[in-house]
């Protein structure tokens, strides 16, 4: 049946793989979504000062068979000018479980390797590839440059009331700022978004 898949274990925000979303094909076999010829949304959300949830990003999943997903998603780079529709094809393969049953497995679309979870946000920036293939790293990087680099730019943006999410449109002027002092975050912030965009390959 489609559904939907909520991301609340954003990895936006909770992992330390910076800005990468991923797909887990075990989240969606244990919500019985793997049916062929059905679509679902996948969305990733992010906590607002720990109440609301605001949509980060989202994706279609058109389960083309047993052995096939389609993933129809728009992806910019952060600070990036042009938005691009994609839709890419993962092939999915089974293995018998040891209790009985079987397992879903996902094959990279860069390597052919076996993974349960691609991600999109690495050095592929525009494509879902595995972790290595995306080359991204854990807890090297969570002191690192990028890093930090990344939560400037996004505390900046939440100064003007936005998500926090890189991958959405610059945030408006708030009507209680005055322009001047928007001008100069929203300079700082483009600094900080390129430098950290430009760190991504
Ligand atoms: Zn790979």
């Amino acid at each position: 049946m489609p559904g939907l898949c909520d991301y609340r274990d954003n990895p936006w925000s909770l992992t330390p793989v910076e800005c990468a979303f991923d797909i887990d094909v075990r989240r969606w076999q244990r919500r019985g979504l793997l049916i062929p010829e059905t679509t679902f949304l996948a969305m990733w959300l992010t906590d607002r000062a720990g109440t609301a949830s605001d949509r980060t990003a989202s994706l279609k999943v058109r389960v083309v068979s047993a052995n096939e997903v389609g993933l129809i998603y728009r992806v910019r780079m952060p600070g990036g000018p042009r938005w691009q529709q994609m839709d890419q094809r993962v092939s999915i393969v089974w293995h018998p479980c040891r209790y009985g049953g079987q397992r879903p497995w996902l094959l990279c679309p860069a390597c052919a390797r076996k993974v349960a979870v691609l991600y999109l946000g690495g050095a592929s920036a525009l494509s879902f590839s595995c972790r290595r293939c995306a080359k991204l790293k854990y807890d090297s990087q969570r002191s690192g440059p990028r890093l930090r680099l990344m939560r400037k730019a996004q505390k900046l943006r939440r100064q003007l009331g936005g998500s926090g999410s890189l991958w959405k449109p610059f945030p408006e002027k708030p009507s209680t700022m005055q322009w001047k002092k928007y001008e100069r975050v929203k300079e700082m912030a483009r600094k900080a978004e390129e430098e950290w965009a430009s760190r991504l390959t």
